[in-house]
């Protein structure tokens, strides 16, 4: 469903195509008549996880959300490789981002779902594309830095990746490794790896946050997009600087710009509340189960529901309740006298809601799998 009536983008469409198709012709011959250097492998993965995270770092969290706040040096870095990662430069990619989520899943989203999976995946760029209008993008039109990298993205682009090859290539002594696995190969990962964010991670996962859009969590393409998989968080939150909020996501851009924060390199990272986020999971997990309650419950809907309904609250009322408790406890240890025995009770209160809580949380499952057994 690629829509021409801006005209194409003939420029980007030869690349793309013809840039993986003679790959895909090429490389067999590469791996039949070519010894495999180790030493070129870690290279291609190296320059996977810089070009990578450029993007995921750079132009989503940083540029596109302003998650969080970079030295020069960083965006410096971040522009420089993620002109090497070819997807064109970070005020275009932004400006497309934005509109993404402000128009998630309507004609206005430049790479939306309903289009079809190939068509967020790849055919959008097909398309001409729109016009940057500053009012979507005026902080970044006025960085400097930005600017310089938009204004010069085609000779960068070529530019950085010749650098790889005429350092790397006498350095592996592996020109054709080099050439085939480091730059070729590995900027075709990074163009579907990318891409994925766009098309699987809005089809195959789940939707604990936000169940009105498309945008899904999944496990297994966070691990291939450096921490992007969990898009269904990131579509209801998209400020904060993380997408795996538990300490075992897989999301190594938290960890890098986690990282850069404690070496003074980043900074005003955006994190949204513990406490917003249980919320707005069990408010979105209620709205599930009354729907598939109304659907596939006939009968004993109302008393099903009176029990979501309950369930439902009283979680939302504790975890309030919790998130106040424990704010006041920071701010009372805070202060240089404060009443031991104070501190004391509101500790052992902290802790007995703490239990009900789990409890709470138990039924909730309990009930959560009663209703699901039926759909
Ligand atoms: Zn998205
Ligand atoms: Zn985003």
């Amino acid at each position: 469903m690629i829509d021409t009536s801006r005209g194409i983008n003939w420029s980007s469409s030869i690349f793309l195509i013809t840039y993986q198709v003679l790959l895909l012709i090429s490389l067999p011959f590469y791996f039949y008549y070519w010894p495999i250097h180790m030493g070129t492998v870690i290279a291609a993965i190296v320059l996977l996880y810089l070009t990578g995270l450029s993007i995921t770092a750079g132009y989503h969290r940083l540029f596109s959300h302003r998650a969080y706040r970079a030295h020069p040096i960083v965006e410096g870095l971040i522009l420089f490789f993620g002109a090497m990662a070819g997807q064109s430069s970070a005020l275009r990619w932004c400006y497309d981002h934005r509109l993404h989520h402000a128009h998630v899943d309507t004609d206005l989203d430049p790479y939306s779902i309903k289009k079809g999976f190939w068509y967020a995946h790849f055919l959008w760029m097909i398309e001409e594309p729109r016009p940057i209008e500053q009012r979507v993008v005026p902080d970044l039109m006025k960085n400097k830095l930005v600017m310089f990298q938009k204004r010069h993205i085609g000779k960068l682009m070529l530019f950085s990746n010749v650098f790889v090859f005429l350092t790397l290539g006498p350095l592996l002594d592996d020109y054709a490794g080099v050439f085939f696995i480091a730059c070729w190969l590995r900027l075709f990962a990074l163009h579907h790896f990318t891409w994925f964010i766009n098309s699987l991670a809005h089809t195959w996962g789940e939707k604990p946050f936000s169940q009105e859009q498309s945008a899904v969590d999944n496990y297994f393409l966070s691990m291939l997009t450096f921490g992007e998989g969990y898009h269904n968080y990131h579509h209801t939150f998209a400020n904060d600087y993380r997408n795996g909020i538990r300490w075992y996501h897989f999301d190594p851009t938290k960890w890098l710009i986690w990282t850069l924060n404690k070496f003074g390199l980043a900074y005003d990272l955006k994190k949204m509340s513990a406490y917003a986020v249980k919320k707005k999971m069990v408010l979105e997990h209620k709205s599930l189960l009354i729907e598939q309650i109304k659907a596939f419950w006939h009968g004993k809907t109302d008393e099903l529901e009176t029990q979501v309904n309950e369930v439902s609250e009283r979680l939302v009322n504790k975890i309030t309740e919790f998130n106040e408790l424990t704010e006041q406890y920071r701010q009372l240890k805070k202060m240089e006298n404060h009443a031991n025995d104070v501190v004391d009770t509101l500790r052992s209160e902290i802790k007995r809601l703490k239990r009900s809580l789990r409890e709470d949380w138990r039924q909730w499952a309990q009930l959560s799998r009663h209703i699901l057994q039926r759909t």
